[in-house]
């Protein structure tokens, strides 16, 4: 088969599209034929070395596809069967997978990342692992996991943001974003976009945000405040990081949501603790989802109440493109491979 992969870390000219072994499922997998695969921060931080892989090693963790075959033993899917890749991988019996919780499993890993994933014309993964696509076009559907997926975990499951909230989201135009604007939306909530340009202005604006603030404004967090009459939001999205987590504490009302999701500036911060306690702030960390999170975002995209944006569609030969994209932070939504 075709596949865009690195044979060792460094920059996007490590992609390189060659010739893969085709994968063979084993007892309990299933292989699947690529019909879309969506890009993420994650595929590149593997890439540039910041998460260790096997070598050569193929990236992916939003794959949408067809069932080709399956290995002994596979009951959960039939060859033919369109489906949706859930990408967390679980050992199915540790204290957190038994809680329901195989976001936290002790032996948890990610399709793409500690497995081969989806650049690439096959891929194989545990038939536990897929969700039928049903009306779902595929393209949409690979848009949804680790974005989509990610966001309702936030929002719904921890968070649970209804009518009554005002829901801030940091780097609003891109694809986890881009999920958070709309589900915060679908809840009911008042959304304030935070952006770092006037194009990307527009484009949370298409999506529903309430009020978008230039995230490079000196009065931040000023701006937050006149737009919530004084008194902050009470949810913040945050998957920056370091670097956003003091203003994120400056932006929340009393007894407000700080989901933290990610991050793309430094790991550490100083958190004024007096303010966590006397405003009651809870702080909640959001890794991964779980099928249910993903099944979720699938009925609603399905329903016409998710629109994942596709920013561009590019061939496997492209992924080196593609992860330039991502760097460039030019991105807006969601860039899939289509092999
Ligand atoms: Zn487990």
């Amino acid at each position: 088969m075709k596949a865009a992969r690195y044979h060792s870390p460094g920059g996007p000219e490590a992609l390189k599209l060659e010739g893969a072994p085709d994968p063979e499922p084993g007892p309990g997998e299933a292989l699947i034929r690529v019909l879309a695969c969506g890009v993420n921060r994650i595929d590149v931080w593997a890439r540039s070395g910041r998460y260790k892989t096997p070598l050569p090693h193929i990236l992916g963790a939003d794959i949408a596809g067809e069932v080709v075959s399956i290995g002994l033993g596979t009951k959960e899917v039939e060859p033919g069967a369109r489906v949706l890749v859930y990408p967390v991988l679980t050992d199915g019996t540790c204290v957190y997978c038994r809680l329901g919780k195989p976001n936290l499993c002790l032996a948890r890993g990610f399709v793409g990342i500690a497995t081969d994933g989806g650049y690439a014309e096959l891929v194989k993964v545990p038939a536990t692992n897929l969700l039928p696509l049903g009306d779902l076009e595929p393209k949409a559907a690979a848009a949804l996991p680790v974005n989509f997926g990610t966001a309702w975990n936030g929002l719904v499951t921890k968070a649970n943001v209804g009518e009554g909230d005002t829901v801030l989201v940091w780097g609003a135009a891109g694809g986890l974003g881009h999920a958070a604007v709309q589900v915060a939306k679908h809840l009911g909530a008042r959304v304030i976009a935070a952006v770092g340009d006037e194009k990307k202005r527009q484009f949370v604006e298409s999506l529903g945000a309430d009020a978008v603030v230039d995230s490079r404004s000196h009065d931040f967090v000023e701006r937050v405040r006149s737009l919530t009459d004084g008194f902050g939001a009470s949810v913040v999205f945050d998957h920056v990081g370091g670097d956003t987590w003091p203003t994120s504490f400056d932006c929340l009302a009393r007894g407000g949501r700080m989901l933290t999701l990610g991050l793309t500036s430094g790991a550490k911060s100083e958190v004024d603790v007096r303010k966590v306690y006397q405003e009651e702030l809870k702080l909640m960390g959001v890794y991964g989802q779980s099928k249910e999170d993903i099944r979720s975002v699938m009925e609603l995209t399905s329903a016409g109440r998710l629109k994942p944006f596709i920013y561009r569609e590019l061939p496997l030969r492209a992924a080196k493109e593609a992860h330039e994209i991502v760097e460039s932070r030019e991105v807006q939504g969601k860039i899939l491979l289509t092999p």
